[in-house]
């Protein structure tokens, strides 16, 4: 592996580590090293990503190897630091957070001109870690190794990860603030992206009036992470009109790689939990899965995050909402950069047209109908209500849809979507008018059975990570059977994949995790 290091080469940072945690003006990144671990083991490695790092397994689990991706030791080239940003958090602007407890170690420059940089996720405390420990938990380190994964093999845009390191140390959590703090086992995971910078990275030089800072962080950003975009030509330092075009297409991107972003995980069920600004990719990815959740009964109110259980302010059907809130942080952050705000209003008007029109290809990719037209929006819409009141597993309802013949439309087909019989009874009347509509949409298109069932087998996964199968990953683990994430991670391989023999992995949620911690409820704890 060959690193180049350019956030920090290029960009303004502290070079020299210090401990203690502490406002960093003028700044953005710090230099620290991980703090190591007493006893590092690899529970799981992903083999994909070792792949694109170019090694294998093996090497993966050198000790050699495993002692660096528990931060015990760096590879000749790794300059590990720490990202100084700020964020808005629950709707409120936060301040300075920055990394408190990831550490990258590096930019891998690889051999076709792409990077990945190499992150540990608890590797101890950075002068951002405030007054928490740098540390993460085995049960959340396992949720985030495996969504990071069975995402990329959904087709979503996400960060990865290479390897779920357990440390041998104990870490302290209160995992529902109620005064019941426990020791857990801790863990690092660690994570793989061309970028980890997300909008508050460029808020916080904003807020603080830095508008030099910020400028370089976007103009870096943009020629560092957007060189292959087809609006990113040449400019001269001082031709201010061209960097504003520039600067303005960038913006205007981010904007629709966040709506393809959110509008993925709308197609597959997945509510991120806390989209806070500090959470949001300037490259749209996924990333930093904390109380995520994936939505087993269709249920837009729902949340999986008990710390936002009240507002609700990031539940399934506010995601894309939420999004834009987002994009107009950002916006105003970067706006002091603009002669006029046009560009950035400009650039929500992208978000706002990506929006829609994923809106409209889900929802003619999931019903198998065609693109061009509303009628799929529509029948999406109106089956929406049904699915809902009817506590319809949203994963099993849409894969068993591909199974339904347009000449004989029959709700039995939802039979293993249901979890309770009087539920099922009083809302097939709603379905069978839904199918009914459904089916001479189908008819009047003609499409050839065969084709759609198989597009639509590309759209519904058959597979995702339901918080019941990670919970007893986490249960498996805790009891010493490493083996389970590895196992678990093979069938989120295949998601789209029928998968003979593990038909107990695309079960609907067991009713033993309807309220159990971990299943249906995540704090921020972790
Ligand atoms: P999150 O809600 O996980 O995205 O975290 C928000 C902020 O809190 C980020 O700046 C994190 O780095 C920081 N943070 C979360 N957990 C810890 C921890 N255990 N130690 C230090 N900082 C943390
Ligand atoms: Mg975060």
């Amino acid at each position: 592996m060959r690193f180049d290091n350019r956030f920090v080469t290029e960009l303004p940072g502290e070079p020299i580590a210090r401990p203690g945690r502490r406002q960093v003006m003028g700044a953005l990144w710090s230099a620290v090293d991980p703090t190591p671990v007493s006893a590092p083991r690899l529970i799981a490695g992903s083999a994909e990503v070792a792949a694109l790092l170019e090694i294998d397994l093996a090497t993966l689990a050198s000790p050699e190897m495993v002692a660096t991706l528990a931060g015990n030791c760096l590879l000749p080239g790794m300059r590990p630091w720490a990202a100084n940003y700020g964020g808005h958090q629950f709707g409120n602007w936060a301040g300075q957070l920055g990394d408190g407890r990831a550490i990258s170690l590096g930019e891998v420059a690889r051999r076709d001109g792409s990077r990945l940089e190499l992150q540990l996720k608890g590797a101890g405390p950075t002068p951002y870690s405030r007054t928490a420990d740098g540390r993460a938990v085995l049960r959340s380190s396992i949720r985030e190794f495996l969504c990071s994964e069975a995402m990329h093999h959904l087709g979503v845009p996400t960060t990865r990860a290479l390897s779920l390191v357990g440390t041998g140390d104990a870490v302290v959590r209160d995992m529902f603030y109620d005064g019941n703090p426990r020791a857990e086992p801790g863990a690092i995971v660690c994570r793989v992206a061309p970028s980890f910078v997300r909008f508050g990275n460029f808020e916080l030089p904003a807020a603080r009036g830095d508008g030099a800072l910020l400028a370089q962080l976007v103009d870096f950003t943009i020629a560092r992470d957007f060189a292959h975009c087809d609006w990113n030509v040449a400019v001269e330092p001082d031709d201010a009109a061209a960097l504003e075009v520039r600067r303005a297409a960038w913006f205007a991107e981010v904007c629709e790689r966040t709506a393809r972003l959110v509008a993925a995980w709308m197609r597959v069920g997945f509510v991120h939990g806390v989209m806070n600004t500090d959470n949001m990719s300037i490259l749209g990815l996924t990333i930093d899965y904390g109380p995520y959740g994936w939505i087993d009964d269709f249920d837009l109110d729902w949340t999986p995050n008990t710390t936002d259980s009240r507002e609700r302010r990031y539940r399934f059907g506010q995601q894309g909402a939420i999004a834009q809130w987002n994009l107009r942080c950002l916006a105003g952050a970067i706006a002091s950069l603009f002669a006029s705000t046009d560009p950035l209003h400009e650039g929500l008007a992208h978000f706002e047209a990506e929006w829609n029109r994923a809106e409209q290809s889900n929802a003619a990719l999931k019903l198998g109908l065609a693109i061009e037209d509303s009628t799929a929006l529509e029948l999406m819409n109106a089956l929406h209500p049904t699915l809902q009141s009817g506590e319809v597993d949203m994963t099993i309802f849409f894969r068993e849809l591909s199974g339904l013949d347009p000449a004989a439309p029959s709700a039995a087909l939802f039979e293993a979507a249901f979890h309770d019989e009087q539920i099922a009874a009083r809302t097939q009347p709603a379905l069978d008018s839904w199918l009914a509509d459904y089916a001479t949409a189908l008819r009047r298109e003609a499409r050839p059975g065969a084709e759609r069932r198989a597009s639509m087998n590309r759209a519904n996964p058959r597979f995702v990570l339901r918080n019941y199968l990670a919970q007893q990953a986490i249960d498996r683990v805790e009891a010493g059977d490493d083996r389970a994430v590895a196992e678990l991670l093979d069938v989120l391989r295949h998601p789209y994949d029928e998968q003979a023999g593990r038909e107990a992995f695309a079960a609907r949620r067991p009713d033993w995790a309807r309220n159990r911690a971990g299943c249906s409820m995540l704090s921020c704890s972790s």
